[in-house]
């Protein structure tokens, strides 16, 4: 197979699986696994001999290997919390990275060796330093990341590149193992318009799990008195018996449960027995799947449009493979969805397609789309309350749904006589009240000549580009003086300093497993488990917990009180 167009992937790097594809004779195809496995579950496994497993063994080893594994990692993205594994503290963006250099080595073995960029999808709801850490971790793995593109727009484009001649109104649900997004997409021969997008990035499959493996735990302690979630194995069998029993009640209206051991009391083993039937477990997620559903009326809301208006339903996600969920949308939205969506790989593919797009393979294809900013983002105000004004008001600046790339600007003034210094807060999300919306970042804008109050005006600038990710200018009008930003957390996390430290952790964890790998030739699952140790919880270092402290009291010097006003509303492009 030889191409003159650039080598670029499509990556569905997902909660629970994760997959890989390419555009081949104009459609997206699956990168399969050696072992010919189209997704692979995003877990990762460092055995004790040091290997880096990745996929379905790392999976199966969950139970055994509670403290050498991780699963669902994607839920922690964005966060500076190190998650423990195997004895190590690694950064979520590190692990993640590793299960992208696992799809990458599928990708160099189809496409041959080389650089390779990459189309990665996220959940639409993610927020900007959750895109961050997305897009680090991509390079962390060796790609080049051309875009992070939203899950369900990808969803779209896939169902788009098949069905060109189609017009209407698309609305693709997305439920997988830890997000849910929905999207409303607007199509006119080959033009892709998201209309509105909204969702929950903290709701999925794993929360049906816990709500199951929680009533497990209920049974056991009033027959037995002890809670088995205090014990980390006993949590991940329960869990991992959840997740059996949920997808059996996909098929059959009722499935037994027969654990003989879940954990030891005084040295006896406490086992657990019971049925589950699908109206239980209704009855432990119905109130999750109704919040799905608001966020789809949300949609329609936004989008101005009717129910009658939706033309198509596209179901993607693992999780909208419950009865109940396609009975609840065929009931609000009177249509069936349709059954010729993959669930597991249309995301993937979606991907695939954006990277045609890119790299031209797609060119001819007349496939054009454009996104949405999914949640509203603004800086923090002295807002009129009554006859007083207080603090921590929000003042839009690019409100939701606004089509992207996007870049506005607001003018705001000075709160106080003689004030020299404002802060700039900036936050995402829909509450007029800073305190219940989403902080992305904060700044310090000095050196603003004393002057009476509302004298000194303030030109804030958002610019949010088309990997949803945020640049933020200020600038005081009278001295023309500007401070930009790109949003992120305090500890600087994009900082080189920071990357290259993750580039050494990563090396280093490749020649741990490398080393180990030239010890044994081959490494089999049984021996593992037999010499598998259960206790090694290693705490974060003492001097991280150090450099921690003094960033905080750095924060706290720099958060003197310096407020800001709204003036009046001017956009400018
Ligand atoms: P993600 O995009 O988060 O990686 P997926 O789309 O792969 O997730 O969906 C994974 C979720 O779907 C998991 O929570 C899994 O338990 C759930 N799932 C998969 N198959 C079924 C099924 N037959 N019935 C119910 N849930 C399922
Ligand atoms: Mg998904």
């Amino acid at each position: 197979m030889s191409t003159t167009f650039r080598p670029i992937v499509g990556i569905d790097l997902g909660t629970t699986n994760s997959a890989v594809s390419y555009i081949h004779k104009g459609k997206p195809e699956i990168i399969p696994s050696p072992r010919k496995e189209r997704i692979i579950p995003s877990v990762v496994l460092i055995d004790p001999q040091g290997h880096i497993v990745v996929g379905e063994d790392a999976r199966a080893a969950l139970v055994a290997m509670p403290d050498r594994t991780i699963a669902a990692v994607k839920r922690k993205m964005g966060s500076s919390e190190r998650i423990s594994i195997a004895g190590q503290a690694l950064l979520p963006q590190e692990i993640s990275a590793l299960i992208l250099k696992e799809l990458k080595s599928y990708v160099d073995e189809k496409l041959g060796e080389g650089e390779k960029e990459a189309v990665i999808t996220v959940p639409a709801y993610f927020t900007d330093e959750q895109r961050r850490a997305t897009k680090q971790a991509g390079e962390l793995a060796g790609f080049v990341v051309e875009r992070i593109i939203n899950e369900p727009t990808a969803a779209a484009l896939a169902f788009g590149l098949r069905n060109k001649k189609k017009d209407g109104h698309v609305l693709v649900y997305d439920l997988g193992g830890g997000t849910f997004d929905v999207s409303l997409v607007e199509m006119m021969s080959g033009l892709m318009e998201v209309k509105a997008s909204s969702g929950n990035n903290e709701l999925g499959g794993e929360d049906f799990d816990w709500r199951l493996v929680d009533w497990f735990a209920e049974q056991i302690m009033a027959e037995q008195g002890i809670d088995p979630r205090n014990d980390i194995r006993a949590k991940a069998l329960l869990k991992e018996e959840a997740e059996r029993v949920k997808k059996g009640l996909s098929d059959d209206i009722s499935v037994n449960v027969e654990l003989p051991v879940v954990t030891m009391k005084e040295g006896a083993p406490v086992g657990l027995f019971t049925t589950v039937t699908r109206e239980r477990f209704i009855s432990l997620i119905d109130d999750l799947l109704e919040e799905t559903m608001v966020c789809v009326q949300n949609v329609l809301r936004d989008a101005g449009l009717q129910k009658d208006d939706i033309d198509e339903i596209l179901l993607v996600g693992g999780s909208t493979r419950i009865p109940r969920v396609y009975e609840r949308i065929e009931n609000f939205l009177g249509k069936q969805p349709r059954n010729d969506v993959n669930p597991d790989e249309a995301v993937a593919l979606g991907a695939g397609v954006q990277a045609g797009l890119k790299s031209g393979a797609l060119a001819k294809s007349g496939l054009v789309v454009t996104d949405v900013a999914p949640f509203s983002m603004g800086i923090a105000v002295l807002k009129e309350a009554g006859f007083t004004s207080r603090p921590g008001g929000f003042a839009t600046i690019i409100p939701r749904n606004t089509t992207i790339p996007v870049t506005k600007t607001e003018q705001f003034h000075t709160v106080y006589p003689g004030q020299t210094a404002v802060q700039i807060e900036i936050y995402q999300g829909e509450h007029e009240w800073v305190k219940y919306n989403h902080k992305l970042g904060e700044f310090l804008l000095e050196g603003i000549p004393a002057n009476m109050e509302q004298e000194e005006a303030i030109n804030v600038t958002f610019r949010y580009n088309l990997n949803g990710i945020l640049e933020v200018t200020a600038s005081c009008v009278s001295t023309g003086e500007a401070m930009k930003v790109t949003i992120q957390d305090a500890i600087n996390r994009d900082s080189e300093a920071a990357i290259a430290e993750s580039v050494r952790a990563i090396e280093e964890l490749y020649a741990q497993s490398k080393e180990a790998g030239d010890e044994e030739e081959e490494w089999e699952l049984e021996e593992l488990l037999a010499d598998a140790e259960w206790d090694e919880d290693e705490d974060i270092p003492a001097e991280e917990l150090q450099t921690e402290a003094e960033r905080l009291l750095k924060q706290a010097e720099r958060l003197r009180a310096s407020a800001v006003g709204r003036t009046r509303r001017g956009w400018r492009e």
